[in-house]
């Protein structure tokens, strides 16, 4: 199966200056191989056009030199280009946390070529709550200020599930993000920052803008690229849901050395409040979403993450902690509960938690003997919160 077979256009239509072209970026060595044979060329070109582009990030098709000349210059006469999303803009935060707007060509719907933005976040020495679970020794010898990452990943523009606390909710669903366009995130930031796969300890959160579970083979094959390709391991990445059941069910059949871990938006403690803010919650209430993550065969000290949005007077009270304790214990499997303060945002009704209610929601979840960690807030100078930024920046 190509990573993104909605990619593959036919190879006989040259593009003209008005047209966007075909990005290769996003295809997988299986799709590279039959694009080439399609060519007459040998099908181990592909792997070396895959190697170029997930292993040396090289984004010019010219600049690929182990293809010969003659090659590159059909790939390109024939309308094809690397492809790759660009870093568009980047905000600085005083932690070191980078936000980027990530530009995509919309190729489906407006006028040829115009750039579309996503979010993308680099978090130097963090893991918002999601480093593996085992023990790793830290990696030696580094000349870089940092020495572990966590990237936050977009994988739509917008979001549909109108959640009633997030700024990604008010854009409504702008269109998915193919596979190319979620992996070309990462190796963006990756390629930035000079990460060195299988040595920098490098983390992935599929938590920026958008739902992974609704666009849900697009993810997968990113996840799939972003493994086999580009040489990330599936037990660093987590991917977050609101709790789309069928999603989850077909995660849970996924391939152990192809799954990443997972995370579920629990943000309330029963099912009234839940569906008050996350109204997704009447459709799969909090039981469903269980009984479909009791389907997923964890591995050694895998665990379950619930996020839990923490909404002054809404969601922070001490008897909603006790309530979340009970919940995870009857979950009964291996979980933990990452504390999240709410982020404000212009128009939306809810008022962030005092640090007070935040410790003791903390500390009554602890003394349940629940795992929790509370996420500190990254980069909330650059506009931190869920589609904060590409809403600050570009005013929509
Ligand atoms: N759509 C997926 C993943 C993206 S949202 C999901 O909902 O799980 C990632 C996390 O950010 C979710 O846990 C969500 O509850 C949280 N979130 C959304 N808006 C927020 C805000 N304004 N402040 C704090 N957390 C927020
Ligand atoms: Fe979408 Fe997640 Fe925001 Fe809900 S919290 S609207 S699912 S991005």
């Amino acid at each position: 199966m190509p990573a993104d077979s909605g990619q593959l256009v036919r190879l006989d239509a040259p593009a003209t200056a008005h047209e966007s072209r075909k990005p290769l970026f996003g295809l997988d060595a299986e799709s590279l191989a039959a694009l080439l044979t399609e060519l007459n060329e040998p099908a181990w070109r592909g792997g070396q056009l895959a190697e170029a582009m997930y292993r040396q990030w090289i984004t010019e098709i010219d600049a690929i030199s182990t293809l010969a000349m003659h090659l590159r210059r059909r790939l390109t006469e024939a309308g094809w280009e690397v492809g790759r999303p660009r870093i568009a803009q980047v905000f600085r935060s005083t932690d070191g946390t980078e936000r980027y707007l990530v530009e995509c060509q919309n190729r489906n719907s407006g006028p040829a070529g115009a750039a579309e933005t996503v979010e993308t976040v680099w978090m130097p020495d963090g893991d918002g709550g999601e480093a593996g679970d085992e023990n790793e020794a830290r990696s030696e010898e580094s000349s870089k200020s940092w020495s572990r990452a966590t990237i936050c990943v977009s994988s739509q523009i917008g979001c549909a599930v109108n959640c009633q606390f997030c700024l990604t909710a008010r854009l409504g669903l702008q269109r998915n993000l193919t596979a190319g366009e979620i992996a070309g995130q990462v190796v963006a930031v990756m390629a930035r920052h000079a990460v060195e796969v299988g040595r920098d300890r490098l983390n992935l959160v599929f938590m920026g803008m958008g739902e992974p579970f609704l666009n849900y083979a697009s993810f997968m094959a990113a996840v799939r690229l972003l493994v086999r390709e580009v040489g990330l391991s599936p037990r660093r990445m987590t991917v977050s849901t609101s709790g789309i059941v069928p999603g989850i069910e077909q995660f849970a059949k996924e391939p152990p050395e192809l799954r990443p871990k997972l995370a579920i938006s629990l943000n309330a403690p029963n099912d009234a409040i839940r569906g008050e803010v996350m109204p997704i919650n009447r459709k799969w209430p909090i039981q469903s979403i269980l009984e479909a993550v009791r389907q997923i065969q964890l591995r050694p000290r895998e665990r379950i993450t619930f996020e839990y949005v923490l909404l002054a007077g809404v969601t922070d009270r001490p008897e909603h902690a006790q309530e979340v304790a009970r919940l995870v214990r009857r979950a009964n499997f291996p979980a933990k509960v990452n504390l999240i303060a709410w982020n404000p945002g212009p128009g939306i009704p809810y008022s962030m938690p005092a640090p007070e209610a935040i410790e003791t929601f903390k500390a009554a979840l602890a003394a349940e003997g629940v795992p929790v960690y509370l996420r500190q807030p990254r980069g909330r100078d650059i506009y931190a919160a869920c589609g904060q930024l590409k809403r600050t920046v570009e005013g929509s």
